[in-house]
């Protein structure tokens, strides 16, 4: 049989990556009784970007305990494989189609497989050099933060000796205290923004801590070197405009410049399912079940929107796994073909659910207002039985001693928070109890920041 004749094979659901977004889901999925389960991960082992990850700071509030980023993805890989969950490593996604047949690509060769449901939990890379546009040659010495964490912690590979890392984000901080801590000079962390973009923790932990310079309102204007990187110029910006004032730039001879300037969700598969995005999260539109616009489709932890803490990816994930259950004991399964677990991709689709994430149930819209950079779900479902839900969002800028209000159309007030600090380089949690379910004559919530 060629490769383009390959048979369909059939399973309830599958899981698309075996972080710990992927491994929470699995695991749930099983817990609600769901037999036939297929995570689907491209690396050689589970656990996803938490490998790299040696430094403690996972679980503090999923397990009560502090551990490194390995132990906490081998408590769930441990018991993914324990429950017998069926996991392909080394494995692609190539393409998910609208109606839930996915392409993989292993070494075995490709197969097709038509799903029930599908979690996306594929996470999110690095913005790169290029998506920056700092003049300069493509000299050695400049890489992402992320990469530099990879070639350290897994390979023991010292990237640089006198290091200028740009951006905030937690990345940047972690490898500021790892280099430092591995002997190399931490020179400066330089933030375009007049606020870190990482957790406050890291900012006192990472950089604090060991006396390397946070340079906020900065940006690399130039890098040097021909072979490898001997220096970068950097100048402050505006913080409004953010345009750099080169009168007052300076020279930092470095080896290195590792970037750390944003995480971007992995969605070019979900693109291909015809999953419609939300250009702030950058993931998936979303309702509070964790359903995508396409029906069966639902999207959990970094790929969804980029995640502060695992613990809340691991939280969000068993969400995900829940509907993805419920969404599958609603839709009539196919019935068996004679050859064992199979069928052919003539056969029809499993029916839409009326109400389900097709974007026919009746949905209220969750708005960003001022203030607000993203919020996540983007819809709330009405006919979904009425239960908490957890909106997760990003203030747009620095708050101090500020409301968080939610409105409904008329401006009316439905619940308010008051919090001492908000800040962009921290997501934001709000609670909306079922007691606050919205009327059907409310047309949209909006979610906004008032000092
Ligand atoms: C440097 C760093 C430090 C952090 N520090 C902390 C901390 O101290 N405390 C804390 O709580 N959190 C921390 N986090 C955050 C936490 O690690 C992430 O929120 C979490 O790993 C996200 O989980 P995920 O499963 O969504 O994504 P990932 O961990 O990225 O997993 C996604 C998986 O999907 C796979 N995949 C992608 N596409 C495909 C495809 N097409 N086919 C098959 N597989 C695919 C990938 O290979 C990967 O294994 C940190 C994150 C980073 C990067």
């Amino acid at each position: 049989m060629s490769a383009l004749q390959v048979a369909l094979e059939k399973v309830s659901l599958v899981i698309v990556g075996g972080g710990p977004a992927g491994l929470a889901a699995a695991l749930e999925a099983q817990r609600q009784g769901l037999p036939d389960i297929l995570l689907i991960e491209r690396d050689m082992q589970l656990g996803g970007i938490l490998n790299q990850c040696i430094h403690t700071g996972f679980g503090l509030h999923y397990f009560g305990a502090e551990l490194s980023g390995p132990e906490y993805a081998d408590r769930f890989s441990t018991a993914v494989t324990a429950a017998g969950i069926t996991c392909l490593l080394d494995t692609h996604v190539l393409e998910i189609t609208p109606d839930r047949i996915l392409t993989i690509l292993s070494p075995q060769g490709i197969r097709k497989i038509a799903a029930g449901a599908i979690i996306l939990a594929m996470g999110c890379r690095e913005r790169p050099r290029g998506a920056l546009g700092i003049p300069g040659t493509r000299c050695a010495g400049i890489l992402t933060a992320g990469m530099a964490q990879k070639l350290l912690n897994l390979q023991g590979l010292m990237p640089g000796r006198s290091v200028v890392i740009l951006g905030s984000g937690d990345i940047g901080l972690i490898m500021a205290r790892r280099l430092t801590l591995e002997g190399a000079q931490v020179e400066a962390v330089v933030e375009l923004m007049p606020y870190s973009s990482g957790l406050t923790r890291n900012v006192v932990q990472c950089l604090q801590d060991y006396e390397i310079p946070l340079l906020l309102s900065h940006t690399v204007v130039e890098t040097h070197g021909r072979e490898r990187l001997t220096g970068v110029t950097i100048a402050p910006v505006h913080p409004q405009s953010q345009k750099p004032d080169l009168e007052q730039s300076r020279f930092i001879a470095c080896d290195t410049l590792l970037l750390s300037v944003g995480l971007i969700p992995e969605n070019e598969l979900s693109l291909g399912a015809g999953v419609r995005l939300d250009p702030a999260t950058r993931g998936p539109r979303v309702d509070q079940s964790l359903a995508t616009s396409q029906p069966g489709i639902f999207a959990c932890g970094n790929v969804l929107h980029v995640h502060d803490l695992v613990d809340d990816v691991s939280l969000e994930a068993e969400q995900a796994a829940r509907s993805a259950v419920a969404f599958l004991k609603q839709v009539p399964r196919p019935a068996p073909q004679e050859e064992g677990n199979r069928y052919r991709r003539s056969d029809p689709v499993p029916a839409i659910v009326p109400g389900s994430s097709t974007g026919q149930a009746p949905t209220l819209p969750v708005l960003a207002g001022p203030g607000i950079r993203s919020v996540v779900p983007q819809l709330v479902r009405r006919d979904l039985a009425p239960e908490t839900i957890r909106l997760a969002f990003r203030p747009a800028r620095v708050y101090r001693s500020a409301s968080i209000c939610l409105r409904d159309d008329h401006g009316q007030l439905v619940l308010k928070s008051q919090r001492r600090i908000l800040t962009p380089g921290e997501e934001a949690r709000l609670e909306i109890p079922a007691s606050h379910w919205p009327d059907p004559v409310t047309s949209h919530w909006q979610l906004s920041i008032e000092v």
